[in-house]
């Protein structure tokens, strides 16, 4: 599990989520997975685009095909 530190697409706030290679499709890279922001106010869902280091290349607010998973938002560790 490997901890990361990214911001939002939809609300540009700093969020944490954890994630690890079986969290997505390690057949090619960048691989996506959605990351749930929830705020107390909405949940929304994201893109993000890791590598095959877990290196988050970039993210959209869109719900884009492939991701195997949803992840969650975890509070600040
Ligand atoms: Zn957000």
């Amino acid at each position: 599990m490997v901890l990361k530190v990214s911001s939002c697409p939809h609300c540009n706030s700093k969020i944490f989520f954890r994630i690890e290679l079986s969290d997505i499709n390690t057949e090619r890279f960048p691989a996506p997975v959605y990351i749930v922001h929830k705020n107390g106010i909405y949940d929304k869902t994201s893109t993000f685009y890791a590598d095959s280091k877990l290196r988050i290349s970039y993210s959209t607010k869109e719900k884009k095909a492939g991701a195997l998973k949803i992840l969650n938002t975890i509070d600040k560790p």
